[in-house]
Order: C-alpha cells, then structure tokens, then sequence
C-alpha cells in the first residue's frame, strides 16, 4: 500500500537519490512505500529513449517481488529464445534457461517515474548534480561514467516491418555486436556496440547503418534500410568505460559514497545483463536505509553494508564478462565461440548462471 504523504513520520531521515534511471527509480519507489522522504534528481526528463538492448535477463523473482515490479513488467514479452549470427550468418538458436522480458525503455522508465511520483516522491527533472558532495542520504545511481579516450560507441533505435529469425537475433561483427529485440508494441529494438571508427558519418540517421556495413554486417544493414525507423528512436552513447567504477575512497578501508547500478559497475552488454544488475543493487539496498532512516545505523556502516552486499553479488559476473566481452568482439574469439558452440561444445547454461 502507498503511504499518503500525510503520515510520514517526521522523524525519518530523508534519501536523496541522483540519477533516475532503473536502479534509481526502483529504490525511490520501494522507499516511498516504506514512508521514507524521498528526492530524485534526474538530468534528463520522461520519457526518453535510450542506447539499451532492452531485454532483461536474469532478472530473479525476489528481486522484482522486494522491489514491486509486477505492475510494470505485466505486459512484457518473454523471450526463450536467441538466434546468434556471426557475420550475417545463423550459426546456432539457443534456448535461454530463463525467459528474458522485453519492453522498451521509454516506456519502463516513464512507469517508474509515474508511480515514484504517485507514491509521494519528490522526483525532479532537468535537475543535474554535481557529483563532488557525499553528504548522508546521498545515492549515487547516476549511471555510466563518461570516460575519454574510450573506443566504444552504443548505437540504437527502434524499427518497424523487420523479420526476425526469432524474439531476439544478436550479431557478432568485427569489433561489434549487436541485438534485435522484438518489443510489446511490435517494433524491434535495435541496439549495438561498436569500436568508434574514425572517418565514420555520426549523424543519427547514418551512423548506425555506417557503423553496421564496417563490422561486416551488410545484410542486417540492408535489412534495416528496409524497415520503417522510428527517428525519435535513434540515439548514441560514447566513452563507455566497463568494469568497476574507481573508488573514491582510495585513502580508506571503508566507503563513503553509496554508489549503484551503473555507477557501481558497468558490465558489457550481452555478456552482462546491467538492468537485472541495476535493480538487484536496489533491492539489496532497500533494507539497510530503511534501517538507516530510522536512526537504527549511522551512514558510513549503512554505506559499508550495501557495498559488501552489491560487490558479493556480482563479482563473478563482473569476472566473468570481463573476460568474455573481449573475445565476443575479436574474429580469433568469436570464431572459437560459434565453432564450439555449434559442435555443442560450449557451455552455455553453466555460463548464462555464471553471468546472471
Ligand atoms: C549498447 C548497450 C546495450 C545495452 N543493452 C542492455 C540489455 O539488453 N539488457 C540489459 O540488461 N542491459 C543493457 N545495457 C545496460 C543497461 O542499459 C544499464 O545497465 C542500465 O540502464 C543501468 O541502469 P542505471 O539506473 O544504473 O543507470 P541509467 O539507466 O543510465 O540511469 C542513470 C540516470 O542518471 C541520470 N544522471 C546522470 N548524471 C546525473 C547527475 N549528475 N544528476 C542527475 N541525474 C544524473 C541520467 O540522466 C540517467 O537517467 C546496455 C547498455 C549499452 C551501452
């Protein structure tokens, strides 16, 4: 049930949370319904598209209970399947061990902020924060660093009239992979990762179809350049910069800032599976700042606790991705995988756990 704002016991210490994206969002809300004050600032405003696969693997049932998330993943579509390519051709179809939910993120996002406001919460846009301040209360769930000096790009929009060989195809290209995930309103999502080329056109219109013809992937270019692009769709990321964010309380043992989703580590896309990740690290900070906002802990155990929780939980698959993303990228690597994959030789169910 949704407190009214009216019986919000004083004497709560607020949250304040920066960034509303999944991980964000899903931790406002799910305080909200504990009665804890909560503002979220968010640099951008709903609802907006954004450079993301949009399919969800591995996102486990306790984690959507803890943090209520029936009401917004009803309607997704669940994916069993994945058909891989490499270079245009269809190597294997795979049967995921557990269905992956598919729903676009202007729409997931756009839920969340609607109900974290219906809660009670205090959510306000267009509002950027700088990021030097930890004082308690403060969440970091800003998302992705910016890193200069990184070679990935991310590349997306959304498509309609494309025929899947399946409910999601992934690619793997020269220095490039990309998915299509068919979404509930019949458009397809089409998102990938790509080494920046220099020399390359980087405007929204061409440059995914540019980047897809360089990685070898002219039939899935051609293929797009057929389908009807929804041009609101199209957007880039760039200086993506994986694995875990430096810590900035290198001086001391413990943390000082609490820092989730993205902000705490960003895994590779379709070795990882970051929005999964983004709401876990929400769950398993839920309890401690209840605790915390009512005066049962101070902030830098609160801190502490939540870190040690979060690295427990994803240091395998940070691990694990770091060391497959590379070869999912380079010929040599991709080659070795869909050859052992197609004798049946790879293991894929014991690296899907591993990974999620
Ligand atoms: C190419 C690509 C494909 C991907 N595909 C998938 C996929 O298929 N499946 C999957 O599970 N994951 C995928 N991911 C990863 C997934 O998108 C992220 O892991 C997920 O969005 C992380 O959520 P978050 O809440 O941590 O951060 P975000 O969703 O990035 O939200 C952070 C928010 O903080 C805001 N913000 C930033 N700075 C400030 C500031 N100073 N003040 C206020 N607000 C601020 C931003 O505007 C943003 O809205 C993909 C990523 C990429 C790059």
């Amino acid at each position: 049930m949704i407190p009214s704002p009216a019986i919000i016991v004083p004497s709560m210490r607020p949250v304040e949370i920066i960034g509303g994206g999944l991980s964000g969002l899903s931790l406002g809300l799910a305080l909200r319904r504990a009665a804890i004050p909560v503002t979220l600032h968010e640099a951008g405003t709903y609802p907006r598209h954004r450079v993301c696969g949009e399919f969800i693997a591995g996102l486990d049932p306790a984690t959507v209970a803890k943090l209520g998330l029936e009401p917004f993943l009803s309607d997704v579509l669940r994916h069993t399947e994945v058909a891989w390519f490499q270079r245009d051709s269809l190597q294997r179809r795979q049967t995921l061990p557990a269905p992956a939910f598919a729903i676009g993120r202007h729409v997931l996002d756009q839920r969340l902020a609607t109900a974290f406001i219906a809660a009670g919460g205090d959510l306000r846009t267009r509002s950027r924060i700088d990021l030097k301040g930890s004082p308690p209360g403060r969440i970091f769930a800003q998302g992705r660093r910016a890193t200069t000096g990184s070679p990935w790009l991310g590349l997306k929009c959304h498509a309609r009239g494309l025929t899947l060989s399946g409910p999601l195809e992934l690619h793997l290209g020269e220095h490039a992979y990309v998915g299509l995930c068919e979404l509930p309103d019949g458009q397809v999502n089409v998102s990938g990762l790509f080494r920046q080329r220099s020399g390359l056109a980087l405007d929204r219109a061409t440059a995914l179809p540019a980047y897809l013809r360089a990685a070898g992937l002219d039939a899935l270019a051609f293929r797009l350049a057929s389908a009807d692009i929804d041009a609101d769709s199209r957007c880039a990321v760039a200086g993506l910069a994986f694995g875990r964010a430096p810590q900035s309380n290198a001086v001391s043992s413990a943390p000082r800032r609490l820092v989730l989703g993205d902000a705490f580590a960003l895994i590779p896309p379709f070795t990882g599976n970051g929005m999964a990740m983004a709401f876990q690290s929400a769950a398993l900070a839920l309890d401690p700042l209840i605790a915390w906002s009512h005066g049962d802990a101070g902030w830098p155990a609160t801190v502490a606790k939540i870190d040690c929780l979060v690295r427990a939980r994803f240091r395998m698959r940070l691990a694990a991705s770091s060391l497959l993303h590379p070869a999912l990228l380079r010929p040599l690597g991709q080659r070795a995988l869909t050859s052992t994959a197609r004798r049946n030789l790879l293991p894929l169910n014991p690296l899907y756990h591993i990974l999620h």
